[in-house]
């Protein structure tokens, strides 16, 4: 069985080289990954790292709501740049985060700029939300055709609602912690559904950078909840995050 990460950040990972990380995902099945910028500080990282591993890594660009602040105004004309370099390339992460900033602005206004760049590149948006239900009220109908919600561990409602906005859930180690996980997981379907690490971060035991081989793991727990067997749920996620990255490809 094979799998996709399709939320890591290779960029970031302190105790092991990229070619580690690699090799040993791709021994516990994990043979592709969308690897994550968060900046313009380290967009050059990810395009690096997807011009080496060309065959397994497709990068992804965007401005992360945590580091809008240290970012210029620069940042867009940068990012189209960046898209126009690499046709396959994805939008994100960004998103709104509420926890790190109570005020949604800038946050929704770029993330606004992001949402433009993906209609106007016909890419999908990786997008992180925390503690920012309420602000993408009134954003639904703007939303690319195509957007994920990475590391989803929001409410049911909130599930409805980007399901119903054709959007895909991505489940990280979170949802273990999530108190309604078996209800949530079950409510999306089946054709809505990826898996990610967000590695290093979101690591199953605290401290630990996340490893990609843990893929299966998340995903043995997700398919625990689910009426189909495993293996239904393996290759229906392994063919909507190919569809993901082939995306921009249609
Ligand atoms: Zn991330």
């Amino acid at each position: 069985m094979e799998f996709i990460d399709t939320h890591i950040h290779l960029q970031d990972y302190k105790a092991r080289y990229t070619t580690e990380i690699i090799s040993a995902a791709q021994s516990a099945g994990v043979c592709r990954f969308i690897c994550c910028g968060t900046s313009p500080q380290d967009w050059g990282r990810v395009a690096s790292l997807a011009d080496e591993f060309a065959s397994v890594v497709t990068p992804a660009f965007g401005l992360h709501p945590w580091y809008i602040s240290s970012s210029t105004g620069e940042w867009e004309a940068e990012l189209a740049q960046m898209l126009s370099a690499y046709p396959h390339a994805l939008i994100g992460e960004c998103g709104l985060d509420g926890a790190k900033n109570p005020s949604p602005e800038p946050q929704l206004g770029i993330l606004r700029r992001h949402i433009a760049l993906a209609h106007t590149f016909h890419r999908p948006l990786l997008i992180h939300s925390v503690k920012a239900q309420s602000w993408f009220e009134g954003m639904w109908k703007e939303l690319p055709p195509c957007f994920v919600f990475h590391s989803f561990s929001g409410s049911l409602e909130f599930a409805r609602q980007i399901i119903k906005s054709g959007g895909y859930i991505s489940f990280s180690f979170s949802i273990m912690r999530h108190p309604h996980a078996a209800e949530l997981i079950k409510t999306i379907p089946l054709s809505r559904l990826l898996f990610e690490t967000d590695g290093p971060y979101q690591p199953p035991h605290k401290g630990e950078e996340t490893a990609a081989e843990t893929l299966p793991e998340l995903a043995a727990f997700v398919a625990s909840h689910r009426p189909e067997t495993r293996a239904e749920v393996f290759a229906a996620v392994y063919h909507n995050s190919l569809e993901l990255i082939n995306y921009a490809h249609k």
